[in-house]
């Protein structure tokens, strides 16, 4: 029976449950070097195929334990992610090999890696993995204030053509990951239809008092003040926001 990775940390962010095994410093897992300013100043899709899995296990599983354990080569990416369960082996302030681009290629020392694990078979668990990488990858934007812009792909740093299913609706993903990332700052698109409507201002309303409970990814949406509640302010402010008048107070 195949021993499964044990997280040192399982945390939790905005519903997306993130487990935690980073590679000890020292090991020739990974190459022991920060990224280049010290924080990462791109976000990197890749797509790993989906393998065969012992029992009892999942694809990032498999995978984060295989990087763990030395036996992907050189390979060391920051996350993995499928369509139930992520990963992460690296610290985000340090680099991985995942760009192909060698110790000193920006893709490596600039940039935090996603692989995303897919098959291209536009099946259920295939969209479920895409859609949580779009989050993954909104959320670590947000969280190091890099914007839409800097989410970029393998391509870009060494012409693979990685991420493999995802490259070929490029423009897609990127509105999902914006969109995303657009709800993370608040922008009042509670419900997720990626417009901001007086059903958002309603939905943020019953939530401000007790009538509905957010889900974390539409609690930050609502959150228009970033005060960490959502009010009646924030409801308000939605409504002008949906009227299409400028904040005033
Ligand atoms: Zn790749």
């Amino acid at each position: 029976m195949a021993v499964f990775l044990n997280p040192d940390k399982v945390r939790n962010e905005y519903g997306l449950e993130i487990k935690e095994k980073i590679i000890p410093d020292g090991n020739k897992n990974k190459p022991n070097r920060r990224l280049t300013s010290g924080k990462p100043e791109w976000v990197t899709v890749h797509n790993t195929d989906r393998v065969i899995t012992a029992a009892g296990t999942t694809q990032s599983e498999q995978y984060a334990r295989a990087t763990f354990n030395g036996n992907m080569g050189g390979v060391s990416v920051h996350y993995y992610i499928d369509d139930s369960d992520c990963w992460q082996l690296l610290r985000e302030d340090e680099m991985g090999y995942h760009a192909a681009d060698g110790y000193w290629g920006k893709g490596n020392c600039t940039s935090l890696a996603v692989e995303i694990v897919m098959d291209g078979s536009g099946k259920d668990h295939d969209k479920a993995a895409e859609a949580r990488g779009a989050l993954l990858a909104a959320i670590l934007l947000h969280r190091h204030g890099l914007g839409i812009e800097r989410l970029t792909t393998h391509h870009r740093w060494s012409g693979k053509f990685c991420p493999a299913y995802i490259l070929p609706h490029w423009t897609a993903f990127r509105g999902e990951v914006q969109k995303n990332l657009d709800r993370l700052s608040g922008n009042g698109d509670v419900d997720g239809d990626a417009a901001i409507t007086a059903a958002d201002a309603r939905l943020a309303l019953r939530a401000a008092v007790g009538l509905e409970t957010l889900s974390p990814l539409a609690f930050a949406a609502a959150d228009k003040d970033g005060d960490g509640k959502v009010t009646a302010s924030d409801a308000r402010a939605i409504i002008r926001t949906a009227a299409g008048k400028e904040e005033s107070e």
